[in-house]
């Protein structure tokens, strides 16, 4: 069975985030939404709040699963049986810092692959960091956010 982990902050999932795991279902039997809790990380949204918007936004296709983890991202990995890693590149500095954690989660994951998908024009100006911004800064975010997405109180 072909497993995948898509790891990230998710804080919150955003509209490239959720066009990123729809692309990436025919690739996968599963595909593993995972938040990876950093302890050093502030976010704006709750652990329970990134996995509401999560389970609102992409939990309800057909071979997507919600999920948590604290450990190293190679060692949740090894517990799921997941051989691969999804990631999004939108950009020359995404490729580059990416590039590295990839080499680094195979030599130390023994094999996990890490598989690229490069964002759509139209969402690669798209991050989680400029959306909080826009929350923060009371602006409407919705065109940004998965479609339907209720975002919580923070
Ligand atoms: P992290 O804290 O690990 O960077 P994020 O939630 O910000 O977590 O991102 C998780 C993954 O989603 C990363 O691989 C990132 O490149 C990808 N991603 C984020 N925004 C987009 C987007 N607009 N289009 C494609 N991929 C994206």
């Amino acid at each position: 069975m072909k497993i995948a982990v898509f790891p990230g902050s998710f804080d919150p999932i955003t509209r490239g985030h959720a066009a990123l795991v729809k692309r990436a279902l025919p690739l996968f039997d599963k595909i593993i939404v995972a938040v990876g809790i950093n302890s050093t990380k502030k976010y704006l949204f709750s652990l329970e709040q990134r996995l509401e918007m999560l389970h609102q936004s992409v939990g309800q296709l057909e071979g997507v699963e919600v999920d948590t983890y604290q450990k190293l991202t190679v060692h949740y990995c090894q517990d799921r049986g997941a051989g691969y890693l999804l990631r999004g590149l939108r950009s020359a500095n995404d490729l580059h810092y990416e590039g590295s954690i990839a080499y680094l989660n195979r030599y130390i994951g023994k094999g996990l692959e890490t598989i690229f998908l490069i964002s759509e024009p139209e969402y690669a100006p798209i991050s989680s960091t400029i959306v909080r911004e826009i929350i923060r800064g009371g602006e409407d975010a919705t065109p940004f956010l998965p479609e339907g997405l209720r975002l919580p109180e923070f």
